[in-house]
């Protein structure tokens, strides 16, 4: 990871993007997700009055493959392997025009339990040994529709992402006999400074290693593998936490902030992982405005990422910033 601070005085300072600030409308006659519209291929949502999760029309992952590999020529070089799997959609509200950070803490509750409902039953399936739970927010991250939901994306292989965390955290387990991460949040906690809000359950924090500028690390302060594992005051804590990140990041540029956001955890294939901590990460790419965004190219993809505000100041920043949302301030 390349720090370059000084790298902010240049004269080019990154893209600007048309920004998308039409006020949506509560109800939208042709969302496919709003309650009671039709969805590709004829199906209607029901009229449902809070999450709503249904399996995704147009799913990457299906569960009706057949297993199957190829290794062209026997060589260990193409190598083809089938995967099973599934994608459900969990719509956050009936409302079409709200976002996590205009959603009550109770509403959100409701969403943390739909997201452990579907862990729980997908994980349970004896061929879907990952679930991968995440949101797109906003058109600059591909999200194609402004209604408030989720993706879950389940399936039999370990994803490289999570199994690449799966492998240093197990790693670091056995050198040290404690979880990287439970060391980690001790040190971010007596340091500070990179800290962004907290609870009695979660810290929120811009991690030492972030890649993109407002790069979030929501990370639980008791060590658990999944979400699955969380109680009743856990559930509540997580809505508490994820409605103040997201209230932040709205009010740090005064518009609806766009992130890519998921659950990392531990998978779902019937091993003991003790090595797995619970968290989530947030990945915006704003970087100075609504308008100005972070590219990752160039170095960022043929050597390593480079960031120009340091961790410190990403955080800085993040914990100015209100928790009432700019939209709710009179
Ligand atoms: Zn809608
Ligand atoms: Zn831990
Ligand atoms: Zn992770």
């Amino acid at each position: 990871m390349l720090v370059s601070p000084h790298r902010t005085q240049r004269p080019w300072q990154g893209s600007v993007e048309k920004q998308a600030s039409d006020a949506q409308p509560q109800y939208d006659p042709s969302c496919y997700l709003c309650p009671g519209n039709a969805r590709a291929g004829g199906v209607r949502n029901p009229d449902y009055g809070s999450t709503f999760a249904f399996t995704n029309d147009f799913a990457a992952l299906r569960p009706e493959v057949p297993a199957g590999r190829i290794d062209q020529e026997e060589r260990g070089l193409l190598v083809s392997e089938s995967e099973a799997g599934t994608c459900r959609v969990v719509c956050f509200s009936p409302r079409h025009d709200l976002t996590l950070a205009r959603m009550s803490v109770l509403e959100i509750r409701t969403v943390v339990d739909t997201w452990i409902e579907e862990y729980r039953e997908l994980g349970a399936q004896g061929a879907i040994h990952h679930v991968q739970i995440f949101e797109n927010r906003g058109e600059m991250m591909g999200c194609s529709n402004p209604h408030p939901h989720s993706q879950i994306w389940a399936n039999q292989t370990i994803p490289d992402e999570p199994r690449k965390e799966q492998e240093h955290q197990r790693v670091y387990l056995e050198k040290h006999k404690i979880c990287m991460l439970c060391d980690y949040v001790e040190l971010e906690q007596e340091a500070g400074q990179r800290v962004i809000c907290e609870n009695v359950f979660f810290l929120a924090l811009v991690p030492f290693w972030a890649v993109w500028p407002f790069e979030v690390l929501l990370i639980s302060k008791i060590h658990l593998a999944d979400i699955g594992a969380l109680d009743d005051s856990m559930r509540s804590a997580l809505a508490d936490i994820l409605k103040r990140i997201t209230t932040r990041y709205d009010n740090l540029f005064e518009i609806p902030f766009p992130y890519s956001m998921g659950f990392h955890q531990a998978p779902t294939d019937g091993e003991a992982h003790p090595e797995w901590h619970f968290h989530a990460h947030f990945y915006p790419p704003l970087l100075r405005s609504a308008t100005v965004r972070k590219f990752m190219v160039g170095y960022e993809m043929l050597a390593s990422p480079q960031r120009d505000l340091t961790p410190e100041l990403a955080a800085a920043r993040l914990r100015e910033v209100r928790e009432v949302h700019y939209l709710d301030r009179v």
